[in-house]
């Protein structure tokens, strides 16, 4: 797992390992009746309902990035030259991980700079 991702791919990284972790738990739960029988209707009943919610709350992330991405600025990264949605005013390119702003004092470096740079090392 990448923690120096994108923000929009980090709360996909969030929403599918909590909906992992919820098929995980009702998939244990279930399993809890057929190795234990009727004792295990008990871990059933609880991996049911926090599998549940966990799946609940996966959604919502999901609904949340989504909401979140129409919103997001989509820019051109000047690394790798392919389109990727901002966050706010920093944020990290979703393919290359090159930390990008739009924010001209938080820049070491301008995408004209970087451009320039490109030319002198070809
Ligand atoms: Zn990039």
């Amino acid at each position: 797992m990448k923690f120096k991702s994108a923000k929009i791919n980090a709360f996909r990284t969030w929403g599918l390992l909590l909906t992992m972790l919820g098929m995980g738990l009702m998939i244990l739960g279930t399993a809890g009746i057929v190795f234990w029988g009727p004792a295990g209707k008990v871990f059933a009943g609880i991996g049911l309902v926090i599998g549940l919610i966990a799946m609940v709350a996966s959604m919502a992330i999901y609904f949340w990035a989504g909401m979140l991405s129409t919103s997001a600025v989509q820019v051109e990264c000047p690394e790798c030259h392919k389109f990727t949605k901002m966050l706010g005013k920093t944020d990290r390119c979703m393919f290359c991980h090159t930390i990008l702003t739009l924010d001209p004092n938080q820049a070491n470096i301008t995408a004209e700079q970087l451009k320039q740079q490109q030319l002198n090392q070809n």
